[in-house]
């Protein structure tokens, strides 16, 4: 077998035994084992690892990042090779992004005379779970001695053989909000003698929506989304206290603040107008990846040929890749794997990709690391 038949066979092998962030045990032996008979010398981090791959003469040090961890969604895909872990699945890709990696450092290992300087594979734990596993892996010292760091992700809602790879932002900021409203309970058929917190909780959700509309700007990207809701004990009974909890995804520092600001500005004054306070708690969580224009005119111009390159919109998905970039040059990749026939979002319990992806994308990380090498 080659590396274009192992791709896939990691890949089913790794999609049927999908693990929670800091909890893939099964995945760290596997992946563990595939470097070993590589020859090569796996640096262990909790259940992440990386290993050097020496090219042929002097040159740069290039890093190549996959995520391992699955998702906790009961797959509903009816694939023969589905998860074989109740209440767990590889529903973003991460499967695929270990088996690409896995393929690559197979074909380095073995085409040493074809690149110079030194890769570094790195599998990198919980990305699906902030804070992460990427800060663990730079403070273990993953980016000692890194030149540049290249990483990708497959993304269904493009074909097979398309590629996305821009200058500047390509992921959001995410952070998570959490607001609670303390109010006055009571009777349900005696609400003037009470401080309604679920009356309030639905004021603050509807008055959060005039963030995005009325302070910031039309070419400022910016979502706030309310995504719980909940209060109250019976239908007649006024609710005391209520919580909501929802996520901001912005690009720039200066929004993230300026939203930050309005989420508690907004829910103390909405809640003080009807007699109760509200407490905010905001959690910044991935920064934006930001991806650096050398790395990105290195790589495109080594991928011309071989993908269509297409320019589209950042996403608005948070991702940890960001905290490398922080550090060193580099670029983060979305790589098409659309299926043939119904397409459906990542994280969805019948999230599927196309396999025909996984030897691209062997092939544009390979390309990835010319770009730096040569
Ligand atoms: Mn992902």
């Amino acid at each position: 077998m080659d590396w274009r038949e192992h791709v896939v066979s990691h890949r089913r092998t790794l999609h049927q035994i999908p693990e929670l962030g800091f909890e893939e045990t099964k995945t760290h032996e596997y992946l563990l084992q595939q470097l070993r008979e590589m020859g090569l010398h796996p640096i262990v981090r909790n259940t992440g690892m990386w290993a050097d791959i020496e090219g042929t003469g002097q040159g740069k040090t290039v890093l190549l990042r996959a995520d391992i961890d699955g998702l906790p969604l009961q797959e509903e895909t009816g694939l023969p090779f589905s998860s074989r872990h109740a209440g767990i699945m590889h529903a973003c890709g991460h499967d695929g992004h270990m088996a690409i990696l896995l393929a690559t450092a197979q074909r380095l290992v073995s085409h040493r005379s074809d690149f110079r300087g030194r890769v570094r594979v790195l599998f990198q734990p919980a990305e699906e779970k902030p804070p992460g596993g990427a800060v663990p892996m730079i403070e273990a010292g993953v980016l000692d001695g890194v030149d540049e760091v290249l990483g990708l992700h497959l993304w269904s809602e493009y074909p097979v053989g398309v590629v996305q790879l821009s200058v500047g932002p390509a992921m959001a900021n995410a952070d998570e909000f959490i607001i609670r409203v303390k109010g006055r309970g009571g009777h349900g058929s005696a609400p003037e003698s009470t401080k309604d917190a679920v009356l309030i909780a639905a004021q603050i959700v509807v008055n959060l929506q005039t963030i995005v509309s009325r302070r910031i700007g039309a070419f400022d990207p910016a979502v706030v989304t309310c995504g719980t809701i909940e209060g109250g004990a019976n239908f007649n009974i006024i609710a005391e206290e209520s919580r909501i909890t929802g996520t901001v995804r912005t690009f720039s520092e200066d929004t993230q603040e300026k939203i930050a600001e309005e989420i508690r500005h907004i829910s103390q004054t909405t809640a003080r107008l009807y007699g109760a306070v509200a407490e905010v708690e905001y959690l910044k969580g991935y920064p934006a990846v930001i991806n650096h224009a050398e790395s990105v005119a290195r790589w495109s111009e080594g991928l011309k040929g071989l993908v269509e390159m297409r320019q589209s919109n950042p996403s608005m998905g948070g991702e940890d890749f960001a905290y490398y970039l922080h550090h060193r040059p580099g670029a983060f990749l979305f790589l098409g794997c659309a299926p043939e026939g119904e397409i459906f979002p990542h994280h969805s319990p019948h999230f599927l990709l196309n396999e025909k992806a996984l030897p691209v994308g062997v092939e544009v990380l390979w390309r990835g690391v010319q770009s730096v090498s040569s």
